[in-house]
């Protein structure tokens, strides 16, 4: 079968794998879309020590069942597939912190999303895979996975109708937490970033905008919020500064949540005093759990976050080393790779 072959940082090219072979309880789908996720972006630039090439990138996958050894499925089943699963037996998970079970891994999509075909293992098939409602569109509930990570940290926040949310940054992820604090219930959500052009389409998705190449962020965020501060502040980029300015902006009793992953060996200077007599929590969340994939491909059904607001590009499978690389200049927002697209494919949607 086609495949999209990571073969080292900078090399995507397109090649013929061996189509997986199903194991009793698995699943194999034929990939009708899948997103392109900042972490395959960063993969395709310095690569990580998790994949070890050759590798197919690529894990925000909805298909269609072609072969079936478990039960639960039967073919034509369109479904949408979380690419990891906690184990559910482990203390971390019986203490219900399944995004931090030792095992979240060891049970994994073969190969990744950027193949004509996948093999779906098991507890994957069993546990983590979800049935897409007939009278939806795949392009509609492709992004179910970014979406879930999403939920998986405003959960964590102690959001109400009185409160307000802030999310510093406009890339894909910051852009899903505006929808993501809306359906959790936030009376007013305002978003900080950079790039004009996705500032641009936020219009339709945050209350209030902050341009900071030409706003004070921390200025004009007070004024928005009456003089006290954000309640909430979700930091949706790997950038320090950000982190610190929400611990000098967020309103006493409010909660900072760091969500994208910083290089490695910063430290973060605080007032502990922030944290004592202001009663500021400082918070972070990785990843998702099941639940949280079906909670995402739920709002997504149902149109409480519209997809199409957020997916700009979309690629053949010959064409994903482009994605990628367009992708390291943050072209657009969201882009997709169909693999039904004919190929040479790439447009902007
Ligand atoms: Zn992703
Ligand atoms: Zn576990």
């Amino acid at each position: 079968m086609r495949a999209a072959v990571f073969f080292k940082p900078g090399k995507v090219e397109l090649d013929t794998i061996q189509e997986p072979v199903l194991e009793d309880g698995d699943i194999k789908i034929k990939v009708d879309l899948c997103g392109v996720c900042g972490s395959d972006i960063k993969t395709y630039v310095r690569g990580t020590p998790y994949t070890i090439p050759p590798a197919v990138l690529g894990h925000e996958v909805v298909g269609t069942v072609v072969e079936t050894r478990s039960p639960k499925w039967q073919e034509g089943d369109r479904v949408a597939v979380a690419h990891y699963i906690p184990c559910g037996v482990c203390s971390r998970c019986l203490d219900g912190k399944g995004t931090l079970c030792p095992e979240l891994f060891d049970r994994r999509i073969d190969p990744g999303g950027f193949a004509e075909k996948m093999r779906i293992p098991r507890d994957l098939a069993e546990r983590a895979t979800f049935k897409i409602r007939d009278d939806v569109s795949f392009k509609q509930v492709v992004l179910a996975e970014p979406l879930a990570c999403c939920i998986h940290a405003v959960k964590q926040l102690s959001i109400s109708p009185k409160s307000n949310v802030l999310v510093i940054g406009d890339g894909p992820m910051g852009l899903l937490h505006t929808q993501a604090a809306k359906a959790f219930g936030a009376g007013k959500v305002l978003l900080s970033g950079m790039t004009p052009h996705r500032l641009q389409r936020a219009k339709q998705l945050a209350d209030y905008l902050i341009d900071a190449n030409t706003e004070d962020v921390v200025s004009k965020v007070k004024d928005l919020t009456g003089g006290d501060g954000p309640n909430h502040i979700i930091v949706a980029v790997p950038y320090l500064e950000a982190a610190q300015q929400a611990l000098d902006m967020v309103c006493p009793g409010g909660e900072v949540l760091l969500f994208g992953g910083f290089p490695k060996n910063q430290s973060l200077s605080l007032d502990p005093n922030k944290i004592h007599y202001d009663e500021v929590k400082l918070l972070g969340t990785v990843g998702s759990l099941p639940e949280e994939f079906h909670l995402a491909l739920t709002l997504l059904e149902s149109g409480k976050v519209d997809a199409d607001l957020f997916i700009t590009h979309r690629y053949s499978l010959d064409k994903v080393a482009y994605a990628l690389e367009r992708g390291t200049k943050q072209e657009g927002i969201k882009a997709i790779v169909d693999l039904s697209a004919s190929e040479g494919t790439a447009e902007e949607l």
